[in-house]
């Protein structure tokens, strides 16, 4: 059964389709990514998910029980990580997730175990008493985190927790978002770094403007492009280009063209030796050609036209 199942979920603000008839599930054991772009409707979603925002329409299942007829036992079994920071300042680490853990419903045994134990996991127990302000952003980060997960959540919500830190912060907070799923818990996860995506997620759906375009492995959204056969041609095409070439865009389909860059998929089953031999032909000064397996970046191209790196 899956813990969480959304099923033509809506929402608008005003004029503003924030969240337009999104479906998908997140299954036991798995980290479900749901990647788009800044206001792509990640947040509204996560929202509503936990109670914070009445849907417009659409259903959200818990663990086999609708959100709303029972939302004290959805909370139960899921655990949120919002992506502002949640977490008292003036407070010391280890203060901060006592307190989520009596706000978690613990006894305060319970709290005090439960924080020495997540301390230990997120590796502050060094830190514990210090205040949070003297903490650096990824520790708030971890710190953030682990409020989330006093009550050993089933569910983990995560709406971008690896926005504005250091690379090695980010390797850390991977690391235990891994290990997590890894002792069964099932998370949701939100981002725009397509990099997280495509190494700690088993399934990712794309969304953008509040429609999920298209869900899958990594492999699924790759074989929609064609497989292990998207070529790059550098070149320069200021004055060339793919609409100009007779019946290119019959065996080639363009992913991105800028100035000097071109992305293509072959279409259909071609031998890449002979897509080689073609685009090595075309009317432009060819410096280089690469053949590679499509990354999440050119999925997401293909998908909106739009390059989430930008
Ligand atoms: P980000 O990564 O920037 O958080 P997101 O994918 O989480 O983006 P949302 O925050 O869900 O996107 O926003 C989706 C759309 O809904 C945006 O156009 C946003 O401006 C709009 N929106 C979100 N919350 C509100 C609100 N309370 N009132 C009005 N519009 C809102």
């Amino acid at each position: 059964m899956s813990l969480l199942q959304v099923e033509r979920l809506s929402k608008s603000f005003g004029a503003i389709r924030a969240v337009d008839s999104v479906t998908f599930e997140v299954r036991p054991g798995e980290i479900y990514g749901l990647i788009g772009p800044n206001g792509a409707g990640k947040t509204t979603t996560i929202s509503m998910i936990c109670g914070l925002l009445k849907p417009d329409a659409g259903q959200i299942t818990v663990a086999g029980t609708a959100f709303w007829s029972d939302p004290q036992r959805a909370k139960q079994i899921m655990g949120v990580v919002p992506q502002e920071l949640a977490i008292y300042e003036e407070l010391s680490g280890r203060e901060n997730l006592e307190f989520w853990g009596r706000m978690a419903g613990l006894s305060s045994a319970d709290a005090r175990a439960r924080t020495v134990e997540l301390l230990e996991a997120l590796s502050l127990t060094d830190r514990a008493k210090d205040a949070i302000k003297t903490y650096s952003g990824g520790m708030k980060r971890r710190i953030n985190l682990g409020c989330a997960l006093l009550h050993r959540p089933k569910l983990l919500l995560l709406d971008e927790p690896t926005v504005a830190i250091d690379p090695q912060a980010r390797v850390n907070i991977l690391e235990f978002i891994r290990a997590l799923r890894d002792s069964g818990t099932a998370i949701l996860y939100t981002t725009h770094y397509l990099e997280e995506a495509e190494t700690l997620c088993q399934r990712i759906g794309v969304i953008d403007h509040g429609q999920l375009l298209a869900e899958g492995t990594l492999g699924e959204l790759q074989e929609r492009l064609g497989g292990d056969r998207v070529f790059a041609l550098e070149a320069d095409f200021k004055d060339s280009s793919p609409d100009m070439w007779d019946g290119f865009q019959q065996r080639f389909r363009v992913i991105q063209k800028t100035e000097k860059h071109l992305t293509v998929a072959a279409i259909g089953t071609r031998d890449p030796s002979e897509c080689l031999k073609e685009l090595l032909g075309l009317p432009v000064r060819v410096q280089n050609v690469t053949l590679k397996r499509p990354s999440l970046n050119d999925v997401f191209l293909q998908l909106t036209g739009r390059d989430l790196r930008e």
